[in-house]
């Protein structure tokens, strides 16, 4: 099947870098399609980890094209960062390609970032403060910065001096009203907290030193730079397989997720036309990726969340630490109609369920079934008003938990019969086909349950 796109079915962190590695081996085009380095993929190859927070996963693999799409925002230091971390461990990049039409995150976008939060207070969305939301606002209001103007350095000078004054503008505000702040807190004129945030003059902010630092970038990178769309056609036209790549997921998309609590751009499979540049008819197949619980980082509704023995379980037998941010993650039961809901609106014909041997010790296994409002009303359908969702309280299908450590589970057969039951629960329930099944870290930690009975619905 030649386009496969790949997209996280919850609150992102699912293992979607595991599961696009194991699809990789099958494609020739890897391509992600939106997201920034807010995005944090992690990897375990023969015992050796590997984080990816721009690079798609597929890296690894040196026979294989790996594309940044134009639908991604990129900072270059990042990307360069990544190259030649990957570089020192022997890992070839020749073959990774840049969208000429990718925009790139400014250090004004970085700063506004983490000043728009600061200022947010306890009212912040909880950003990874790496400038995504700044970079596609501007991508939005024509101010952007793409990657193909890194190759002429007039235009580059240009479009930063009129993306920049505003930025200035916007920095000096935000920096008066945290010195009032600190003022009304009697904290006077010390400095401290967070220095990150400008005080005027800025000299991250000099028009003339960051065209030259872009400049320099833009000779590094240049050797990378591709019509990446025309990279996708090729490959389609020729019947060779492409996987899209989303980062994020679906209950983060800006206007499917939960909305202010999402991400800044579309993880949703529909996206990867837009940011890949290929049309819907080039999309063969859509999996989701979600794990056998659920996790959310940063604020938000989180129905089924956890503040108890089995919260604590999961946190720490999941290792569920950010990769980008190592902020904590907030831990709860698999929410079916949550999941139901991204089943949907991706149109999935496959699910990966990850980290199922994360639940091995718990003793009764719950999945939310349905919603029950404030007022009492069952809701079996996710809640499109974000003010019913936060109040909602889920309720639970129960179901017998394993003890067995199933870490060296290779086949359907090899898991315990308990296990089996809840993964047929939540495939019938959701009505897509479980695929594969993560049962731990590693690259052949999985079990195939795609083509053998009970778990392929057709
Ligand atoms: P992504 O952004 O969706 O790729 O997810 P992350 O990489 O941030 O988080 C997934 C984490 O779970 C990584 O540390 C993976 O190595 C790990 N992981 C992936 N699949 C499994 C699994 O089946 N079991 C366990 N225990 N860990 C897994």
């Amino acid at each position: 099947m030649p386009g496969i796109v790949i997209v996280g079915a919850q609150w992102g962190d699912e293992g979607k870098g595991k599961v696009v590695d194991l699809l990789a081996e099958r494609a020739d085009l890897i391509v992600r399609f939106q997201g920034g380095n807010n995005a944090g993929h992690t990897i375990v190859r023969d015992g050796e980890e590997f984080k990816f927070h721009l690079i798609p996963s597929g890296i690894l693999y040196p026979d294989k094209t790996c594309a940044i799409g134009n639908g991604v925002v990129l900072d270059p230091s990042v990307l360069l960062g990544e190259i030649d971390g990957l570089r020192r461990r022997g890992v070839d990049v020749a073959n990774l390609r840049i969208s000429a039409n990718a925009h790139l995150i400014m250090p004004y976008h970085v700063l506004l970032d983490t000043a728009g939060e600061v200022k947010l207070g306890k009212l912040s969305l909880g950003t990874t403060r790496r400038g995504i939301g700044p970079c596609y606002a501007d991508k939005a209001l024509r101010l952007g910065i793409r990657v193909q103007d890194l190759l002429d350095e007039k235009i580059l000078r240009a479009k930063i001096r009129v993306a920049l004054e505003p930025k200035q503008q916007a920095l000096r505000e935000l920096s008066v009203h945290r010195r009032k702040l600190r003022k009304e807190a009697g904290e006077g004129t010390r400095q401290g907290g967070d220095q990150s945030v400008a005080e005027a003059p800025d000299p991250r902010l000099d028009l003339h030193a960051m065209s030259e630092e872009f400049v320099s970038y833009g000779h590094r990178l240049e050797p990378h730079i591709a019509d990446t769309s025309r990279l996708c056609w090729e490959a389609l036209d020729d019947s060779r397989t492409v996987l899209f790549e989303g980062a994020q997921a679906t209950l983060l998309d800006l206007d499917h997720g939960t909305y202010p609590f999402v991400t800044s751009s579309n993880p949703i499979a529909g996206a990867a036309c837009v940011g890949a540049g290929v049309g819907p008819a080039d999309i063969d197949e859509v999996w989701g990726v979600a794990k056998a619980y659920a996790t959310r980082v940063g604020a938000g509704p989180f129905p089924t969340e956890l503040d108890d023995d089995v919260g604590r379980h999961m946190l720490e037998r999941g290792h569920e630490y950010g990769t980008t941010t190592g902020r904590e993650r907030r831990c709860g039961w698999m929410d079916l109609v949550a999941l139901r809901y991204a089943v949907r609106l991706n149109r999935m014909s496959a699910l990966a369920i990850t980290k199922l041997d994360v639940l091995s010790g718990i003793e009764t296994l719950r999945l939310a079934v349905r919603y029950r409002s404030k007022e009492g009303a069952v809701l079996d359908r996710f809640p499109y008003h974000q003010s019913i969702l936060h109040s909602v309280e889920p309720e639970y299908e129960e179901l017998p938990g394993f003890e067995a450590d199933i870490a060296h589970c290779r086949s359907e057969e090899d898991l315990p019969a308990e296990a089996r039951t809840y993964l047929e629960f939540v495939s019938d329930f959701v009505g897509v086909p479980i695929q594969l099944v993560g049962v731990g870290p590693g690259r052949d930690q999985i079990v195939w349950t795609g083509s053998t009975a009970g778990l392929a619905a057709s």
